[in-house]
């Protein structure tokens, strides 16, 4: 059954769809990360999700601001990296905003992709274009801020979707960040891991509010 709003046990619900679908995506993510970085982002966002499922399997949560914290602090006391920490802010930062709300609409969806994103940007000091996991996250952030008023369901189908066309545009960006910026030219063509990995994330928690 497709869901118009989550409680704090459905998001911890979705939060293990997530993991389990980002763990099994393992290989993808080693391959996008061997032709543009190093090769370990594959292993990291796996070890990072089997924390965030050991943290969030069978707890309840006071609030859906809470899980989306948990699985940030689990993400990034577990994986090291630059996408450790990112990734952990990401969901933290996001999580934080909501606050104590009860429900997570689409009005929360935006507003934890809209601080989640900015202080991946704050902090990490990506732009949109320099072929990181923000030109994902950016367009994304945006199709959630034009969808406040659109069913949960909606939205978050719209989001996956541009999440999806923002890694696929990072193929045509040269990198200016991280490892992979000593490429320069040769990181055209291929999408960026971390791109690779907000896609997956967006896709999974769709499937998940689509009862899929
Ligand atoms: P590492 O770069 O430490 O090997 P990972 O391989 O796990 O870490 O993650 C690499 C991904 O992290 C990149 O594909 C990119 O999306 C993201 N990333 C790296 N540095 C930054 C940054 N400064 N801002 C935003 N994202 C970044
Ligand atoms: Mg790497």
């Amino acid at each position: 059954m497709s869901k118009t709003t989550l409680t704090a046990s459905d998001v911890r619900d979705m939060m293990l769809v997530v993991a389990d679908r980002i763990i099994a995506a393992e290989p993808i993510l080693t391959d996008a990360d061997r032709a543009l970085g190093d090769g370990d982002h594959g292993l990291g966002m796996a070890r990072g999700m089997t924390a965030v499922k050991e943290a969030l399997a069978e707890k309840e949560f006071p609030s859906p601001g809470k899980v989306f914290i948990a699985v940030g602090a689990a993400m990034m006391s577990s994986m090291g990296g630059a996408s450790g920490a990112l990734f952990g802010m990401l969901f933290r930062a996001g999580g934080k905003a909501l606050g104590d709300h009860q429900s997570f609409t689409s009005v929360e969806l935006a507003a934890l992709l809209r601080n989640g994103v900015d202080q991946v940007m704050a902090k990490g000091g990506a732009k949109p274009g320099d072929k990181t996991m923000v030109d994902a996250l950016v367009p994304a952030t945006e199709k959630a801020e034009e969808l406040t008023d659109a069913p949960l369901n909606e939205a978050i189908r719209q989001v996956a979707n541009a999440a999806a066309e923002g890694r696929d545009a990072s193929e045509q960006m040269i990198a200016t960040m991280g490892r992979a910026k000593t490429l320069g030219n040769n990181s055209l063509g291929k999408p960026d891991a971390g791109a690779v990995s907000v896609a997956i994330i967006a896709a999974a928690m769709a499937d998940y509010v689509a009862g899929e």
